[in-house]
């Protein structure tokens, strides 16, 4: 009997025990699924997990922000045309992306422009963006000497006078360098450009001529070359054109439309087309085989 009366008692006990822990996890169950029922009643979410999400969300702006912030050319008033550049080119790097909405690239040719700045400087730029007023004529525009140019060719005067000093070194290595066309005012460039729309129609006069205003031969600081012989068309298949690739930034010039960069300038290749943009601002531009475009975007434009 006594073995029967405490194997009871143990019965007992166990079921106490188990009683005890159903309790306790049908409590936890109420409780969990009464917060759930409250939660999907007043349609809100664990304030851990939204929490978590804001977290996300505000690091990848940051993030954005600063991968654009950190170049010392971003424009704080181009910052939402940053972000709709890069959604359209999604391969693109964040130095390219910048460089390239500054230069305005992400509008169409011809729109947004702006009037040139830096006028009479030898860093203004004059491309498809930034144009000069039919009035703008560059102070201090002096004859280029008839030994280096054809008649009536002026240029602003650093800019003639670093040619001639050019046109003088290339001649001690028996090559000749003439000058074809220099500083043209805008009536002049408004007949040629009217000329070549008239022949070849609009869009594709656009592609190797200025509009009036839009020209940099305006800016007093663009020659057009030839070696006395050949076409100024066929500069490229002389010797003058290859030693100008090695020597013109040593005389502040560079070869304003290069191949394969007319997405950036707006102009296809130009073999003859010179720009006097001083020595140090060449040097950098031929050390780093960039346009005039990405140096003024990265470094003159304030
Ligand atoms: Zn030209």
């Amino acid at each position: 009997m006594a073995v029967r009366r405490k194997r009871k008692v143990r019965v007992k006990k166990l079921n106490l025990a188990i009683f005890v822990l159903v309790v306790v996890l049908i409590t936890a169950l109420i409780t969990k699924t009464i917060k759930g029922i409250y939660l999907i009643i007043t349609d809100k979410k664990e304030p851990e997990i939204i929490e978590k999400k804001e977290e996300k969300k505000e690091k990848k702006v940051k993030e954005e922000k600063t991968s654009f912030e950190q170049l010392s050319y971003y424009k704080d008033t181009n910052h939402n045309r940053y972000i709709r550049y890069q959604n359209k080119n999604p391969n693109l790097s964040i130095e390219t992306i910048v460089t390239y909405v500054n230069i305005g690239l992400d509008n169409p040719y011809y729109t947004y422009t702006n009037k040139a700045k830096d006028l009479n400087k030898i860093t203004i730029i004059v491309n498809k963006y930034n144009y000069l007023t039919r009035d703008y004529v560059p102070k201090n525009l002096e004859s280029i000497p008839l030994s280096y140019a054809r008649s009536g060719m002026k240029l602003v005067n650093v800019a003639k006078d670093a040619y001639v000093e050019m046109a003088k070194a290339a001649e001690k290595q028996k090559l000749k360098l003439v000058v074809t066309s220099s500083y043209r005012d805008y009536e002049y460039q408004e007949d040629i450009y009217n000329r070549y729309v008239k022949s070849d129609g609009k869009e594709a006069a656009d592609t190797y001529s200025g509009r009036p205003g839009f020209s940099e031969h305006q800016t007093g600081l663009a020659v057009d070359l030839y070696n006395g012989k050949k076409l100024y068309t066929e500069f490229e298949d002389t010797k003058e054109f290859d030693w100008m690739q090695d020597n013109a930034y040593k005389y502040g010039f560079i070869l304003r439309f290069p191949k394969d960069k007319d997405n950036i300038t707006g102009y296809q290749y130009e073999s003859w087309h010179y720009r006097y943009v001083g020595k140090e601002i060449a040097q950098y531009i031929h050390e780093h085989d960039i346009t005039y475009e990405e140096y003024y975007a990265q470094f003159l434009d304030k």
